[in-house]
């Protein structure tokens, strides 16, 4: 296939993303453009792939929607035209700005909707508080249905129950909603080997990147999962950053080196899985969605080198990274702290820059866990943890940084 009908090459992929990186004089539709081989009006889309048994299509990258969606209509409205057409938010998002921005996207745009696969989220567990929130969702999205609805963020498949199973089926009977699933943060591998045996979960999406694709259990979650039919849409697929380490520095000069950004490269990693349909990624800029729109055009594979230097950063950075299996932590500490959550309030703060997201969800935490949180015996857990996380000093951390 010649570079033209590919899309992009390497050498390619390092304009893109320094012209993003550098603040290029090219406009997007120019850079892309060029990069494409097109003039821009005819360009190609980011490719497909069926989203488990249910027969939907989905854009192979997807639009998270945790940003100001009200204030960056034109994102939405680039992404619909490089295909990106997964788009995720939840009824939590920025207060509800995300679902309502939105809504004033599809109200301007009305065309667009049945190009969109539309997922949202609710923290609801009982039935009428779910059916309470998935109408507002509605109302603020300025839609008749959500493609995918997921409960939010669960730990445990205890939190799917059969009050929830008929939910579900209701809210597709009356179509509300297409398809129905959850997403996950904490023991990802557990809830998904449990829900492919559920029959009912359609769809989930989990924390999913170059180091937790490694372990076996993931594999066999994901594996699980396919036979089920369910699809699986990746997100936190960065894997977490460690500043100023020598090693995250290597990474990225290496990658650089060869034509790529470590963060594209890393989305690439999550891609290698085909059994993964979506990489869900904050895009809140047109500047990070064109680099990761030229990653998820481009055709060229990682290498065994591209591998190698993956898993090493993996091992060097391990302790810098949560890989969410808060049952092993928190059974340690009898449940009296959030290990998991506090790590990942941590991440927005460091990885992410959103200090604000991380101050208000550490505030939503209950004043008997705050309270005992810096000063707790973390022992048994560090002894316990698989990444060989400093717990006790990074939930120390988190009480200064995050009050
Ligand atoms: S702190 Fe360690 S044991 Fe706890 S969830 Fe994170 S990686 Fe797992």
């Amino acid at each position: 296939m010649s570079k033209k009908q590919s899309g992009f090459s390497r050498r390619d992929f390092l304009r893109t993303a320094g012209a993003a990186t550098a603040g290029s004089m090219l406009s997007v539709k120019e850079t892309i453009g060029k990069i494409s081989g097109t003039s821009g009006s005819e360009l190609a889309l980011v490719p497909t792939r069926p989203f488990g048994k249910t027969g939907a299509q989905v854009s192979i990258l997807g639009l998270g929607g945790m940003f100001d969606i009200p204030s960056n209509q034109l994102v939405l409205r680039q992404a619909l035209k490089w295909g990106v057409t997964y788009w995720d938010t939840a009824d939590c998002y920025e207060g509800g700005r995300s679902e309502r921005g939105i809504g004033s996207f599809l109200a301007k745009y009305p065309e667009a909707r049945n190009k969109v696969f539309l997922v949202s989220k609710s923290d609801s567990r009982d039935p009428s508080g779910m059916t309470r929130l998935l109408d507002r969702s509605l109302e603020r999205m300025k839609t008749d249905y959500i493609d995918l609805y997921f409960v939010h963020g669960i730990s445990g498949i205890d939190e799917l129950n059969k009050s929830i199973k008929a939910w579900a089926q209701k809210a597709k009977a009356e179509g509300k909603i297409k398809f129905f699933g959850f997403s996950s943060h904490s023991n990802m591998e557990e809830c998904m080997l449990e829900a492919a045996k559920l029959g009912w979960i359609e769809g989930i999406m989990m924390t999913y990147n170059y180091r937790i694709m490694q372990k076996t259990e993931m594999k066999e979650a994901v594996a699980a999962c396919k036979e089920a039919g369910i699809g699986l849409t990746a997100r936190k697929t960065q894997g977490g950053w460690s500043f100023g380490s020598s090693s995250a520095a290597k990474l990225v000069d290496t990658f650089i080196a060869k034509g790529f950004t470590d963060a594209q490269a890393k989305l690439k990693a999550v891609w290698t899985n085909p059994n993964i349909a979506s990489i869900c990624s904050q895009m809140p800029n047109i500047t990070i969605l064109m680099s990761n729109v030229a990653a998820a055009m481009d055709k060229t594979k990682l290498s065994a080198g591209d591998w190698r230097l993956l898993d090493q950063y993996a091992r060097e950075t391990a302790s810098n990274y949560c890989a969410g299996c808060s049952n092993i932590c928190e059974t340690a500490l009898g449940g009296a702290i959030p290990v998991a959550k506090v790590m990942r309030y941590l991440m927005y703060y460091d990885s992410y820059g959103d200090r604000h997201r991380a101050r208000s969800l550490y505030g939503q935490l209950s004043s008997q866990v705050r309270a005992r949180i810096g000063s707790f015996d973390y022992s048994l857990a560090e002894r316990r943890c698989p990444q060989g996380m400093a717990i006790g000093r990074l939930m120390k951390r988190a009480e200064q940084l995050l009050v």
